[in-house]
């Protein structure tokens, strides 16, 4: 029996077992612990000693939970691509949630194997995608964007076969919720609006217990804090070029997280048509469709609340109108706001022309989104781009609107306007070095990531793309 030195909590047990099935890791032959959060476990004050020793690896591995507590699969729905499927952790178990000086957060073992929900799936995961998401979420979350984090990256020591072996991984991923848009839809889809009335009167316990207290308007306020916050993130994703991939309902957090990273990339050149995942024939993720498609989730989860909004189908269906307007609002005020400051400004609406024109800039000349808003905040114009009347009547009018405010605008670009982004290219490669047994490129890359907004001669080396050939492509993680 292992002691740990934390208390864990189970609050998604509360919920009906309508809501999860138990579910077990499958244990792993072999596995090592590849890479280990240090700097997470530090500031969760969670005991790293015990984290690190060989008894903190079966832990990781999901193979020592003893009889500790019962961990579970979530049961979800989830528009994929525009169609409803159920689908449910099928690669996925949680065992509960740890304290944080931030909040409680759940820990879940991705890649651990065969769940009552894995349908045709081995349930596992092939460690390049396991070491992607782990350099995708600490950089958004460096870069200061809700989002998942990785624990820890394990090798099992197995092999999984997609159409040729590979190196099998999982990670322990810590979550605020994993509750989705879906985990609604399932709800109300298989369940009846009395579970998704249960479902959000716990999330409110859980992340909103205020709203509880006006019991007349929790369940309207606490719909319009969840579009809010989707808008937010989805504004905050656009302004470092972020690409999610799958914006599927069932990838949708409730709690306004990053989460499910899959063919997710940032983009380079700017262009909003980009699109890098290959699954994503019709370009329905592409960067410009993501606050679109935002909005287009959350339409999805207000239709679930129909019956709950209103006395009469036609008063639901008002409410849930109401409150989808306002997500527009939201996403246009966190717009601004992100790209406000990426030029220094505290822009309202007046200002939106200038904004894009500097987009429009960028895509004419097919300049770096990165680096243009760098070459603004460092005030070096080294691309011939920046030479063009165009641009220098750009410039001209942005200078004349900070005025004499020089340092706020500064100070607010290096804020939001990152140094270095983890490219594509150079990622990959890393990921393949890994995979191949050479740790050390992954590793720089993981510690990159956390220094995002300051030059250092870390990041030096990377801080352009290089020039590649083929246009970028992302696969699955599965
Ligand atoms: P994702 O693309 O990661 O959002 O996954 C979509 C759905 O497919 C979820 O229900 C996953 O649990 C399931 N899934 C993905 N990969 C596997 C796998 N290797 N085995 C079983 N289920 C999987
Ligand atoms: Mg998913």
């Amino acid at each position: 029996m292992e002691r740990w030195d934390w208390t864990w909590k189970q609050p998604y047990r509360a919920l009906d077992p309508f809501f999860y099935r138990d579910s077990e890791p499958s244990s792993v032959s072999a596995p090592t612990v590849e890479w280990l959060n240090e700097s997470l476990i530090r500031s969760y004050d969670w005991p790293l000693e015990q984290l690190a020793s060989s008894e903190g690896t079966r832990l990781l591995a999901g193979n020592a939970f003893g009889s500790m507590l019962q961990p579970y699969a979530q049961a979800y729905m989830g528009h994929q691509f525009g169609h409803l499927t159920m689908l449910g952790d099928g690669r996925a178990v949680t065992l509960g949630a740890v304290e944080t000086p931030f909040g409680w957060k759940e820990w879940q073992w991705k890649g651990s194997g065969r769940t009552p929900f894995s349908r045709g799936g081995d349930g596992r995961g092939a460690l390049g995608p396991m070491i992607r998401e782990a350099i995708m979420s600490e950089a958004m979350h460096a870069f200061g964007i809700p989002t998942t984090r990785t624990l820890a990256v394990v090798q099992t020591g197995e092999e999984v076969h997609r159409g040729v072996p590979l190196a099998g991984g999982l990670i322990v991923r810590l979550a605020t919720s994993h509750v989705r848009v879906g985990t609604f839809e399932y709800a109300y889809h298989y369940g009846s609006d009395e579970r998704v009335k249960e479902l959000a009167n716990w999330m409110m316990q859980q992340y909103d217990s205020d709203l509880l207290e006006t019991p007349e308007v929790a369940l309207s306020q606490f719909l319009e804090r969840t579009l809010e916050r989707q808008a937010t993130l989805i504004a905050q994703w656009q302004g470092v070029g972020f690409i999610h991939g799958v914006m599927n309902t069932d990838n949708a957090s409730i709690v306004g997280e990053t989460i499910d990273y899959g063919p997710c990339a940032f983009m380079d050149v700017y262009d909003a048509d980009t699109v890098f995942s290959s699954i994503d024939h019709q370009g329905r993720y592409r960067y410009r469709n993501q606050p679109a498609i935002g909005g287009w989730n959350m339409a999805r989860l207000l239709e679930t609340f129909i019956p709950l909004l209103g006395a009469t189908d036609e008063e639901g269906v008002e409410e849930a109108q109401r409150i989808a307007s306002m997500y527009e609002r939201f996403y246009e005020r966190a717009w601004l706001k992100m790209f406000g400051h990426k030029i220094g400004i505290e822009a309202t609406e007046d200002d939106r022309p200038l904004i894009e024109a500097l987009l429009q800039l960028m895509e004419t000349h097919k300049l770096d989104f990165t680096n243009t808003f760098r070459a603004l905040t460092e005030q070096e114009f080294e691309e011939a781009a920046f030479e063009t009347p165009a641009f220098q009547e750009w410039k001209r009018q942005w200078l004349a609107r900070i005025g004499e405010k020089v340092e706020q605008a500064v100070a607010w670009m290096e804020q939001v306007n990152p140094v270095v982004i983890p490219r594509n290219s150079y990622v990959e490669e890393a990921i393949d070095e890994a995979v191949r047994g050479n740790w050390e490129d992954v590793e720089r890359w993981l510690e990159i990531v956390r220094e995002p907004y300051t030059k250092t001669t870390l990041n030096e080396p990377y801080r352009s793309a290089p020039h590649d050939e083929e246009p970028f492509v992302t696969y699955c993680g599965t």
